[in-house]
């Protein structure tokens, strides 16, 4: 995936974000961080298609994602606030995305099997929703999106409802995950330890510019500003 000098402005003045260039590898995890308002979820709307670039181009497989169909352009999404239908079960808000796809019965049934239990939540299929923790239900919203073998995963401060030790748990979950499939994965936080911790790269924004992108092991030793020194420094 590659964000060609995208720009992007909500009310046609002001700019968001400000010319954003990325080059994203097959299979790397890449990490948008930066304090609240940043532009580190615009870019994320604007890779899922649900927000248009002002300028510049987003290309999936060399193709400008607006070319492409929603459900052609193989991506999964997990937001904190982007929930379960909560009168399903587990497995049929699994089976949803592929049903969609028009899948046969059984193929579904297969997917929807191996995809709960890569989430290590098989005995869970028949429950719906409000009957899980808040960390098995975004175990759910984690498999739903890797159910129909998406090429892209959007991730948006998928942990950020939990609680610390939950939220390490998962992150190592999400990174098990990710070295298993070899799945790409775009992943937007805030916090700092968490970036460190999970990345290959991190594209670090302050004001709808990206200040450094590099390896957790740069930004740490080699900050090329203050504000990524400082923010990178910065425990919370
Ligand atoms: P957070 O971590 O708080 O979500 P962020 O880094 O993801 O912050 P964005 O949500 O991308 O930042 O917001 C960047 C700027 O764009 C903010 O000033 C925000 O107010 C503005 N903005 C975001 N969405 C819209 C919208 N739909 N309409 C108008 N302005 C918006």
């Amino acid at each position: 995936a590659r964000f060609v000098n995208v720009q992007k402005s909500y009310d046609g003045v002001e700019l968001v974000v400000k010319g954003f260039n990325l080059d994203i590898q097959q299979g790397e995890f890449v990490t948008l961080l930066g304090p609240s308002g940043s532009g580190k979820t615009t870019c994320l709307m604007m890779m899922a298609g649900f927000e248009t670039p002002t300028h510049g181009e987003i290309l999936l497989k060399n193709e400008p994602i607006s070319g492409l169909p929603p459900h052609k352009r193989g991506i999964g999404m997990v937001f904190q606030n982007y929930a379960l239908f909560p009168h399903m079960t587990v497995a049929e808000n699994l089976a949803f995305p592929l049903e969609v796809r028009h899948l046969s019965k059984e193929e579904i049934k297969r997917k929807v099997a191996h995809a709960l239990a890569m989430v290590r939540l098989e005995e869970f299929g028949d429950r719906r929703p409000a009957q899980l923790s808040g960390g098995q239900q975004q175990r759910v919203a984690l498999a739903r999106a890797l159910v129909f073998e998406p090429d892209l995963v959007l991730m948006d401060e998928p942990l950020g409802a939990l609680d610390k030790n939950l939220r390490e748990e998962m992150q190592y979950e999400i990174k098990r995950i990710h070295a298993s499939l070899g799945v790409t994965m775009i992943y937007v936080t805030h916090d700092q330890t968490e970036a460190l911790t999970m990345s290959d790269r991190i594209a670090v924004f302050n004001d709808g510019v990206v200040q450094q992108l590099a390896s957790p092991e740069t930004l740490y030793e080699e900050p090329e500003n203050a504000f990524v020194a400082y923010f990178i420094g910065e425990n919370n």
